[in-house]
């Protein structure tokens, strides 16, 4: 009788199995086929189709990219805007009043922040675009934390990629060198040692608004710092204030700015060139 009930029972178990197996496979083969026409997956329709089996089935010859000369302007690119190349500071005003922008010029070809003149701005405003900027924080050694060497490269006029001299020097992680001020984190800290020059190079795409004013699409910052990735692809989450949340209002285009600390923290900067992006 026993022995029955345990037959019985494994033969019920084994169909049931059985039907569950037989179901799991039906709902995989289903969640596949969904997959495989879910319109989110990335698909490249001109790598479809038949396989080629010639290489020439697979170049093309137009369009053709135009030619940049690297290190053609003072070791700009030849396509580069060149907005400070250490004779004068015709490209620049002064963010307060549009005045000619007041930072000392030296003799060594770099420019210095100059006590109380306040930050300084292009005169052209930009979009999208490439930026190299060289930078370097003052020798002698005054004040710490933000207070030490702290300038700034506004993108847009809107977004800081911070200037600090970190060494040895340590503040809150988001007002670090390299953070979009108060974002996030830089993904290295790469600078070298003070009163030496650093490089930025700045891949910046501007936010895009719709006609209402709303955002449809954050701006991305790609900085390498010597050579060092520290953003990567980054999403400007807004605006970079001291105090208070990222703010996003529509905007057009706007200047770079580079920002007077106002605290002595004479940075100096040299080597500025920017090339456009689409
Ligand atoms: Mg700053």
């Amino acid at each position: 009788m026993t022995k029955k009930l345990i037959v019985g029972t494994l033969i019920a178990s084994s169909i049931f199995s059985c039907t569950t197996t037989t179901k799991q496979a039906e709902s995989s083969s289903e969640e596949i086929t969904q997959k495989s026409s879910d319109p989110t997956v990335i698909t490249y329709p001109e790598f479809s189709g038949e396989e080629p089996t010639k290489p020439e089935q697979t170049e093309f010859y137009e369009p053709v990219p135009p030619t940049v000369q690297p290190f053609s302007k003072n070791g700009a690119p030849s396509d580069a805007i060149v907005l400070f190349d250490g004779s004068n500071l015709d490209n620049w005003i002064s963010s307060k009043d549009s005045t000619t922008a007041d930072w000392i010029v030296n003799k060594d070809g770099s420019m210095t922040v100059k006590d109380k003149a306040g930050d300084i701005q292009t005169k052209q405003n930009f979009g999208s675009i490439q930026l190299h900027i060289e930078w370097m924080s003052p020798t002698e050694i005054q004040g710490d934390g933000q207070h030490r060497g702290n300038s700034g490269v506004f993108l847009q006029n809107l977004y800081e990629i911070q200037v600090l001299d970190n060494n040895d020097n340590d503040t809150y992680t988001n007002g670090q060198v390299g953070t979009i001020y108060k974002q996030g984190t830089a993904l290295a800290k790469a600078s070298v040692p003070t009163g030496q020059w650093n490089t930025y190079d700045i891949i910046y795409h501007a936010p895009e608004f719709n006609a209402e004013g709303g955002k449809i699409k954050s701006a991305t910052v790609t900085v390498l710092h010597n050579g060092v990735l520290i953003q990567d692809h980054t999403e400007i989450k807004g605006t970079t204030p001291y105090i208070g949340w990222p703010k996003n209002e529509a905007h057009g285009k706007g200047p770079i700015r580079l920002q007077d600390h106002g605290d002595n923290s004479r940075v100096s900067y040299r080597n500025i060139w920017v090339r456009e992006l689409e």
